[in-house]
């Protein structure tokens, strides 16, 4: 398998980084995921722009987007699947031991996997632990995930897919690798990037595309929605069919279902919204 590693496509299992590289000693990484469909990345723009303001927030140097654009066509064209997913990660780069930052450059990796489309309706579970919306790292998409295995570790014990958090002061606030969504009295809800969530590019596209609005919502509002659904760059939208112990029958529901239509079909027609 091809990677691209330092300025050119290598292979997997002689492709080299640093055992200091500060993206695994100190977590001073961030990333992209990006779906490929018939190897063609879908809204890399998007998720450019993305990269660039997480290294900002990072004070990592912002990352050459040609190259990662050169790197993502290349890596797509070595291993062609039919639905992909391309990980963009970019790092502080080698430093000696105890030093605050990488000092020999930035380190970019892309890799692409292959992935199934994402099943309809899924179960996910509240967690007890919290986003903190006022924190360094809040709405910037850095390799500091252990977290999110935690919590995704729990998830999976209890039969579900997913994990949502509550910010600080009890507000839903989005799920380890997705931002959610409520259908409340037929209107479609999410809460507001201010609530710590990742400004998702799915999310994003389904405000755009559905009208969803931006409300602040407290964590219980998933005892009473009427329908719950995620949205991420490998689920695009995903109904809910369980919220810790509360099944929602039918999922998709009526409004979930047309979320999910408009979805596909815009996302359909142009690859770079
Ligand atoms: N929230 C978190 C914490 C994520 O890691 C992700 C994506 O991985 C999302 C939300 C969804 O974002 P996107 O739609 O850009 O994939």
């Amino acid at each position: 398998m091809k990677i691209w590693l330092d300025g050119g496509l290598q292979d997997l299992e002689s492709a080299r980084v640093s055992v200091l590289d500060h993206g695994l000693t100190v977590g001073d990484g961030i990333f992209e995921t990006v779906k490929a469909v018939d190897g063609r990345p879908f809204a890399l723009t998007r998720h450019l722009d993305r990269l660039t303001r997480s290294a900002r927030g990072l004070g990592l140097p912002d990352p050459d987007l040609d190259e990662v654009r050169r790197a993502c066509a290349a890596v797509l064209e070595a291993e062609p699947v039919p639905l992909g997913r391309l990980r963009i990660t970019y790092t502080g780069g080698y430093g000696p031991l105890g030093s605050d930052r990488g000092d020999q450059g930035p380190t970019l990796v892309v890799a692409v996997g292959a992935t199934k489309r994402r099943p309809d309706a899924t179960a996910v579970i509240t967690v007890p632990w919290t986003r903190n919306e006022r924190g360094a790292l809040a709405g910037l998409k850095t390799t500091s995930y252990a977290e999110n295995v935690v919590a995704l570790a729990r998830a999976s014990q209890q039969g579900a897919s997913e994990a949502l958090f509550a910010n600080t002061v009890g507000q839903l606030c989005e799920g380890t690798g997705s931002n959610v969504f409520v259908v409340l009295d037929g209107e479609i809800h999410t809460p507001p990037v201010a609530s710590g969530c990742l400004a998702g590019i799915t999310r994003a596209l389904t405000v755009d595309w559905t009208g969803a609005k931006e409300t602040d919502l407290t964590l219980d509002v998933l005892e009473r929605a009427d329908e719950v659904f995620l949205t991420s760059t490998l689920r695009d939208v995903q109904a809910v069919r369980r919220v810790d112990g509360r099944e929602l029958p039918g999922a998709p529901g009526p409004v979930t279902a047309k979320a999910m239509r408009i979805f596909d079909e815009r996302a359909g027609n142009d690859l770079d919204p």
